[in-house]
């Protein structure tokens, strides 16, 4: 074993392990500290103060801390805080007392559009069952009574339990037939049939949500109405 020397200053400018000394006949050799854990580290308790620290900090903060109002809450909006109490941090609508607000794109539940003789627009072309990556779309086309339209669904049904509300359907949509701006979104049901929406249910939500059945289409984007 060869002698050894103290280690100098660029030693310590080296990193990994403090080294302690180098061995006289190969540098290599070295002598380092090894860093041993307290008996904090050992029994974790230091670490379980700060846990429990942070822990109560939250839970005082969230029990005692004043809300921000329901309407900022709903929308994220960042509400200027004023006195010294703070903002709990536990944001929660409270749903059913309490409805958040959709933004305008929001993709809600599907409704069906109608013809202006009130007749089903779809033609049942099957573009939204062929594109619909959950394959919740079940249609069953049949002869359509009017001469200008070649078919109409006999069955027309959205399965909403699997529907990923990707929106793919609304535009694949040659016929601007099938919308999800109905800015409702599917409910809870005790019943798993209860979450198919059927082609009555489709066409009846419109109503329900107060807006227009009737298409006004816009085709290609080209105008308020498909005809024009
Ligand atoms: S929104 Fe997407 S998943 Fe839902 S029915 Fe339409 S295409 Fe299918
Ligand atoms: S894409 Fe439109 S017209 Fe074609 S089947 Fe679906 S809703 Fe009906």
């Amino acid at each position: 074993m060869g002698a050894s020397h103290g280690h100098d200053a660029a030693d310590d400018e080296t990193p990994g392990p403090r080294v302690l000394a180098v061995s006289a006949v190969s540098p290599r050799v070295r002598t380092i500290a090894v860093e041993r854990p307290g008996p904090s580290d050992v029994t974790y308790l230091e670490a379980a103060r700060k846990g429990l620290g942070v822990t109560l900090r939250h839970f005082v903060k969230n029990v005692f801390g004043k809300r921000r109002p329901a309407e900022a809450l709903a929308r994220g909006e960042e509400v200027a805080k004023q006195g010294l109490v703070p903002w709990n941090e536990i944001e929660t609508i409270q749903y059913p007392e309490e409805k958040t607000h959709y933004p305008e794109r929001f993709r809600g539940l599907h409704r069906l559009m109608q013809r202006d003789d009130g007749a089903v627009r779809c033609v049942a072309c099957m573009c939204c069952p062929t594109v619909c990556p959950a394959h919740c779309i079940t249609i069953v086309p049949a002869e359509a009574d009017d001469q200008g339209v070649e078919k109409r669904p006999a069955v027309f049904e959205i399965d909403e339990l699997r529907c990923v509300v990707c929106g793919l359907c609304v535009e694949a949509c040659p016929c601007d037939a099938i919308r999800m701006d109905s800015g409702v979104h599917a409910k809870p049901v005790e019943h798993r049939g209860d979450a198919i929406m059927t082609r009555e249910k489709l066409l009846d939500l419109s109503k329900q949500v107060g807006k227009d059945p009737a298409s006004t289409a816009t085709q290609g984007g080209e105008g308020p109405d498909w005809r024009e």
